[in-house]
């Protein structure tokens, strides 16, 4: 039975073992539509993170696609462009159920104002990473990434320990919602600003952030008390980052670590520029388009300016992946890019490993399911020190949003290895329903982004967009549910290329066929990308898992 969703109530949480599709495949990823509005920012809109991010095109897409899952038949492939469902065609029922390519404008034109232009007339719709792929799960998305850069960088400058450490960041929104509770968990006292009461207010209602502060001085004073104590804690601020943190600076106080997650790419529908209200950024995103960019690029820029002035005095600063420093640079911050990136400071040697953020649904609904696969995950890898640390600390502190979920960093074979495990659980009945399993598109072969994921590569193939439409085009082959290539829309036009997947254990024979081909060749092309880029790790892993790398020469 579907359950209430007190945050959306229009949206209720999908579950239960009533199917509303011909089968179980086609009745998950419909669940998984649901899911990610049910868990979104602004479901009304279908807009569910990263301010413009869409679960698809408009409500009569919506519709379109829901009626097409329900009645399709396993041997039928859905084709999805830029959120809105174009075809139902024949196929065979080892392919795909759903394609997708979502936002891809051809190079010249992939420009924000382009976008914009393309979404007014009802032509495109960017689908974030995750959303228009049905594979959001909430704040939970991005939790273990932002937990594990604190913990490298606890490791590189801390002796290993956030306690009595100070975390500034900004925005509190679909992802960075993630961030007070991966700072507390690591054991800082982190300092979240945000401009919109309601995301403050909204996190700490789920679990994710403890206190809101009234004013900068009493978050201050909250956060000195907590770093004096070595205790955790998460303040949220409300106001304006761009203000907030000069402020910060012109008093002297420096950070140990600082950060930001407002949805800087987007300088129309994401940034609020300082000395602007909510309402008053509302109303010109339609007209004044031009005035807001400058404006939010003004503001971008002072902000950066005290994230560089944090760094000067010695604080760790990082960019944690919304293109702040390419907003700055082009307002005329020169050494924006003295900030480093999160993926190549921290994260790296992981990917060069594809070990990245793999994910899981329980399409049930029922919690006891995800319990059940975090005992398994322990009972499988009690020596992978990362993912057992991550689940005994994520099952004792992570709230569930929607579809109780799960993330954890696993690489490759280890992924395959849990959902065939996984899949016979729900064959032999220990869990209430089958398990959707995808991962975020931020993974080794999934993603070109060369002032994100792929920034300063070893060999310079940072801007190569190949890799993406290679793994798309290889998971279509190796019998994946759902595959799909998005790229960047809004300020991330002409920024980046990824590929998701999606697959469904529901406890049969062909889904562990599926399964097993596209989880390990998933996985084995992020090796190859690295390898081919020059990464030991990536040559390591090749020989150590027997992975089909060809050399050439
Ligand atoms: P969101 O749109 O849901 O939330 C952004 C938040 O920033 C909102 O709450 C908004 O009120 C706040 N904000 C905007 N301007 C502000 C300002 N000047 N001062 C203070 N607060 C301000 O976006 P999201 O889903 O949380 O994503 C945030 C950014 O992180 C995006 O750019 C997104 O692309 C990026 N992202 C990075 C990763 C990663 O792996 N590192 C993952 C997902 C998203």
């Amino acid at each position: 039975m579907p359950r209430p969703n007190p945050r959306h109530p229009n949206f209720p949480i999908p579950g239960g073992p009533v199917l509303r599709a011909k089968g179980w495949r086609q009745e998950a990823l419909l669940r998984l539509l649901e899911n990610v509005l049910c868990v979104g920012e602004d479901p009304e809109n279908l807009v569910v993170y990263a301010a413009l991010g869409k679960a698809a095109r408009n409500w009569a897409s919506h519709r379109a696609i829901v009626r097409a899952l329900r009645e399709m038949e396993e041997d039928q492939t859905l084709l999805i462009q830029s959120g809105k469902p174009v075809g139902l065609l024949t196929t065979h029922t080892k392919a795909p159920l759903v394609i997708m390519a979502n936002c891809n404008i051809v190079g010249q034109w992939a420009k924000a104002e382009v976008f914009y232009e393309l979404q007014r007339k009802g032509l495109i719709c960017w689908g974030g990473l995750t959303a228009g792929a049905w594979q959001y799960i909430g704040s939970q998305g991005v939790i273990q990434g932002t937990y594990e850069i604190f913990m490298r960088i606890a490791e590189k400058r801390f002796s290993g320990s956030l306690a009595g450490r100070f975390i500034l960041t900004a925005g509190l929104g679909g992802m960075g919602g993630a961030q007070p509770l991966a700072g507390r968990m690591a054991g800082a006292a982190i300092l979240c600003v945000d401009i919109d009461p309601e995301r403050a207010e909204k996190r700490k209602g789920i679990g994710y952030l403890e206190h809101v502060a009234p004013d900068l001085d009493t978050a201050l004073a909250m956060i000195e008390a907590a770093v004096k104590e070595k205790r955790a804690t998460s303040i949220g601020l409300v106001g304006n980052a761009a203000e907030i943190y000069p402020e910060i600076a012109r008093r002297g106080i420096v950070p140990d670590i600082v950060t930001d997650q407002t949805s800087a790419h987007d300088l129309v529908y994401g940034y609020v520029p300082k000395g602007m209200g909510l309402a008053e950024v509302k109303s010109l995103r339609e007209d004044g388009q031009g005035q807001l960019m400058a404006a939010s690029r003004a503001s971008i820029v002072e902000h950066v300016g005290a994230m560089l002035d944090f760094q000067k005095r010695g604080a760790e600063v990082f960019d944690n992946g919304n293109l702040i420093r390419t907003q700055a640079r082009e307002g005329g911050v020169k050494n924006a890019f003295d900030i480093p990136i999160f993926t190549e400071a921290y994260l790296r040697p992981l990917f060069a490993r594809a070990i990245g953020p793999f994910r899981w649904m329980a399409l049930s609904g029922e919690e006891s399911d995800i319990a059940r696969i975090d005992e398994l995950v322990l009972e499988m890898y009690p020596d992978n020190r990362i993912v057992t640390n991550w689940i005994r600390l994520a099952r004792e502190n992570v709230p569930f949003e929607g579809l109780p979920a799960r993330i954890a960093w696993l690489g490759h074979g280890e992924r395959t290895a849990l959902a065939l495990a996984v899949n016979r659980l729900v064959a032999d009945g220990e869990l209430q329903g089958p398990v959707a399993f995808s991962r975020d598109h931020l993974d080794a072969g999934a993603m070109a982004h060369p002032n994100i994921m792929t920034e300063r590569m070893k060999d310079g193939s940072d801007a190569i967009a190949d890799w993406p439409l290679l793994d798309a085009m290889l998971l279509s082959s190796s019998m994946a549910d759902l595959v799909v290539v998005h790229s960047g829309g809004g300020g991330y036009a002409g920024y980046m290329t990824s590929c998701g997947v999606t697959l469904v254990a529901d406890g049969t024979d062909a889904a562990a066929e599926r399964l097993g081909h596209a989880l390990t060749n998933d996985t084995a092309l992020g090796v190859i990308r690295y390898a081919d880029a020059g990464y030991e790790e990536s040559f390591d892993e090749i020989a150590a898992k027997g992975i089909g790398h060809v050399t050439v020469g």
